[in-house]
């Protein structure tokens, strides 16, 4: 079941929102801003740079069980 503790284990998605934020989980609290390395395609190692940096912060699973629901109250306000 998605909401369970282990249903993140094997967890790829990343997510960016409308306003160029992206999400690591679905889930968390803040997203990181991409919108200055949205601008250009002379940008593409830079953003795919950021990208990697941020994917040693992903975790292991979301904190639903916890009560946390971070700034996604509704999944349709990111997508999904
Ligand atoms: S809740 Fe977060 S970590 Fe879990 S499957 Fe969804 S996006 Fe991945």
């Amino acid at each position: 079941m998605p909401y369970e503790k282990n249903f993140c284990a094997n967890c790829n998605r990343l997510r960016v929102s409308a306003k160029g934020k992206l999400h690591l989980c679905l889930f968390t609290e803040h997203g990181v801003d991409l919108r200055d390395l949205l601008q250009s395609h002379s940008q593409r190692t830079e953003l795919i740079e950021r990208l990697h940096g941020q994917l040693q912060a992903k975790k292991e699973t979301h904190y639903l069980h916890d009560g946390v629901t971070g700034v996604t109250q509704h999944l349709a306000s990111i997508g999904g």
